[in-house]
């Protein structure tokens, strides 16, 4: 029987359906060299954010055929290794793209309304609303950086408040920005001078490393809000402290930290930045249907079925590295899907 092991948490139901036809190992306490270990005798991964897959994890997991993100960003995993390697790398993508999105409302409302210094206060013995006064959000421009599943998700959601959407992504057709009613900015220079309100949802890659650094801060708006519910590092910390200190912006939102855990962090002596623990996904709707989504294509990876959502396809079929029961999966979705690009 085939073995998965799984090492950050998932849904518990999903995993029993797992048990079905495979041996599977739950392990959430493994440490690094604990997991170096024993990853050899598995032939499935379930990971989400944690966990680096690297060079090091995948020279020892000599039998490993797929790994499953529980969630969207892969920044843990080189997925260029894993290709190598013939290892099919698969991620659930849209499990949490309402949960992502609800988030950043939650975050652009509170820091208008600065609802949790107040809660703090009142609970602290204090009746003091003149020093909460905030901000309507109504007729302010609210600038996305990133109009994918979640900026989208939020560029409608807003346009409810009576927002004026704006938004930089030169990745994607007209006809999208026109289909939602958002107003297409050609550069992220443009974004940032008009908008109130900035928010990311761009993946991380090296375009987007540090994207918003101390030039980027001096374009912004006096005044402006700046939103990160995507990706640590997106934003430059070190810029982002110094336009705090010379009170450049109003605020920030921050689930996502250029290291993580973020336990020690400068920005969090700020009242007008507030922080959550990297927990976009983590609403009990997400999490089901994250657990369920990577489940079935793990699943479905070792049993030689269809992989709904492999990322590395392209790259496998170009080493030609095959891996038993992988290939002939591999060569299904071929059939399935004509010739790849
Ligand atoms: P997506 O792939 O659907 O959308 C990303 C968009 O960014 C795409 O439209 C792409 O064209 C655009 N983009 C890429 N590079 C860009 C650049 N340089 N400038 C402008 N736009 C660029 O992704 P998504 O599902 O909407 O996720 C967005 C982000 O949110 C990701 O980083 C993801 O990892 C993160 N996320 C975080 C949490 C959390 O817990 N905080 C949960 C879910 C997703």
């Amino acid at each position: 029987m085939q073995k998965i092991l799984v090492v950050e948490r998932i849904d518990e139901n999903a995993i029993k359906g797992l048990k079905e036809d495979f041996l599977v190992d739950v392990r959430y306490d493994l440490k690094k060299e604990d997991l170096y270990e024993i990853i050899k005798d598995y032939d499935g991964l379930i990971i989400r954010s944690i966990t680096k897959v690297n060079k090091e994890l995948l020279n020892r997991a000599t039998n490993l055929k797929i790994i499953g993100r529980a969630g969207n960003g892969v920044d843990n995993i080189d997925i260029e290794e894993c290709s190598k390697r013939g290892v099919i790398v698969c991620n659930t993508p849209t499990s949490n793209t309402i949960s992502a999105c609800e988030l950043t409302i939650a975050m652009i409302l509170n820091l208008n309304r600065n609802v949790v210094l107040a809660n703090k206060d009142l609970k602290n013995g204090n009746f003091r609303r003149n020093l909460f006064v905030g901000n309507e959000v109504y007729k302010k421009t609210l600038g996305i950086i990133g109009l994918g599943r979640i900026g989208s998700l939020v560029a409608t959601r807003m346009q409810a408040f009576g927002m004026e959407i704006i938004a930089y992504d030169p990745y994607i057709k007209d006809e999208k920005f026109d289909n939602l009613n958002v107003k297409k900015v050609e550069s992220l220079n443009d974004l940032l001078k008009v908008a109130d309100i900035v928010t990311l949802h761009t993946p991380k890659t090296k375009e987007t490393l540090n994207m918003i650094s101390f030039d980027e801060f001096k374009i912004m708006k006096n005044d402006s809000i700046i939103i990160n519910v995507a990706r640590g590092g997106i934003i430059d910390e070190k810029a982002l402290l110094k336009s705090l200190k010379e009170e450049k912006i109003k605020g920030a939102g921050l689930d996502v930290f250029e290291v993580e855990p973020c336990l020690n962090n400068p920005l969090f002596e700020y009242d007008n930045v507030l922080v959550t623990p990297h927990m976009g996904a983590s609403t009990k709707e997400a999490q089901i249907r994250v657990g369920q989504n990577v489940c079935t294509q793990v699943r479905c990876g070792l049993l030689g079925f269809e992989v709904n959502n492999i990322l590395n396809k392209e790259l496998l079929m170009k080493n030609k590295l095959q891996k038993a029961n992988i290939i002939k999966n591999y060569d299904l979705n071929l059939k399935n899907e004509g010739a790849l690009k």
